[in-house]
């Protein structure tokens, strides 16, 4: 019998949660990011599933655009950072690829570069995140030297990033929101701007082209409930199962470090997933865990390759039982805030040690 630890990867979740996507943004197209190897799942596995799906897909490299496009990958394929030396923009000629220009230095290879046909260009302005992007006052003279350049095709897409769309107070966005449509007014070009919040709780930012990843692998990017992320439907879930168990008495420790006492006589079960599988060691005591279907909780350190849950009140837990570390009825955000990150961190990290297994 093989390890039981693996990713279980729902296509039909998948599926679910563009149509999702789609029905909050009926006027926009669709491109699908699937960047840091589709957000853990494996990027090919995901490309293929959403190629059909989506109107295109994004990358953060070049090196993720290879891969997909030696999978037989054939949708347009934006490379969100541009290209990080002019090299690279023979190789975007060769592979048909979008690429973003989001600063001088870019926009000067693209103008130097000798290529065979005009590049797809995204334009990125920088709204307010300063990270990416052209200022808003440089970017009608830079879209002008794209119409100008014979490197670039005729239609150049406007875009942006946002910082805060997940914090809905928050008055960053609508602030983002106005530069853009500033910037954008008098310039004849399609817009893109929405990520994933930006899809599910800013309709004015939806534009001609939406940009979720995240929430395609069917997780809120929200702290709190929301109807239309709590609609989506996780696409991986982390499974793995008991090992081991056995009784502790009140007052004894569990694992490393001793960290994690008995309140009372207890039963722990040992299950074989840990750090060295993608689950995080920074996960404290109490963090919830599904045996057999029902919540129990982390007591003690994670290990490399194992974890102890307190099963005391789930008393026919079993060795071989199954259980659930985030996916189905456990959401990977929930588990992510008792570990001090997010459910972005904890899927992207997820190593190849631990088997992809497609449903669907
Ligand atoms: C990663 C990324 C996205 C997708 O963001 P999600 O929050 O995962 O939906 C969209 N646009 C850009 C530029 C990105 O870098």
């Amino acid at each position: 019998m093989a390890r039981p630890t693996q990713a279980r990867l729902n296509l039909h979740a998948l599926h679910h949660n563009v149509q999702v996507a789609r029905k909050l943004a009926p006027d926009s197209r669709l491109m699908a990011v699937v960047k840091a190897n589709g957000y853990g799942h494996g990027a090919v596995t995901v490309a293929q599933a959403l190629e059909p799906l989506a109107d295109a897909l994004a990358v953060a490299s070049i090196e993720e655009a290879v891969e997909l496009r030696e999978a037989g990958i054939n949708a347009p394929i934006l490379l969100l950072e541009g290209v990080f030396e002019p090299a690279e923009l023979a190789l975007a000629d060769a592979l048909k690829l979008w690429v973003t220009i989001d600063n001088e230095q870019q926009l000067q290879w693209l103008e130097r570069a000798r290529l065979e046909a005009p590049l797809n260009c995204w334009l990125k302005v920088d709204t307010g995140m300063h990270r990416l992007g052209v200022s808003p006052q440089q970017t009608r003279p830079v879209h002008q030297r794209l119409l100008d350049s014979t490197n670039s095709t005729a239609h150049p897409v406007i875009y942006t990033h946002f910082a805060s769309a997940d914090e809905l107070d928050s008055p960053q966005t609508p602030d983002q929101i106005r530069r853009f449509d500033d910037v954008c007014s008098t310039l004849p070009a399609l817009r893109s701007a929405a990520n994933s919040p930006g899809v599910l709780a800013w309709p004015q930012a939806h534009y001609d082209w939406i940009r979720p990843g995240y929430m395609l692998y069917g997780n809120s990017p929200f702290p709190c409930p929301h109807a239309a992320a709590d609609s989506l439907r996780p696409t991986m879930t982390l499974v793995s199962a008991v090992i081991s168990l056995r009784d502790v008495r009140a007052g004894e420790t569990v694992g490393y470090g001793a960290t994690w006492q008995a309140q009372r006589d207890s039963r722990i079960a040992t299950v074989t997933i840990g750090y060295g599988d993608g689950y995080p060691r920074l996960a404290a005591n109490g963090t919830p865990v599904l045996v057999r279907g029902q919540r129990a909780t982390l007591a003690g350190r994670v290990s490399m390759d194992m974890i102890t849950v307190d099963v005391t009140d789930i008393p026919d837990t079993a060795i071989g039982d199954e259980v659930i570390l985030w996916g189905d009825n456990l959401p990977i955000g929930e588990v992510a805030r008792h570990a001090q990150t997010i459910g972005y961190e904890l899927s992207t990290r997820m190593p190849p040690r631990t088997p992809r297994i497609v449903i669907g």
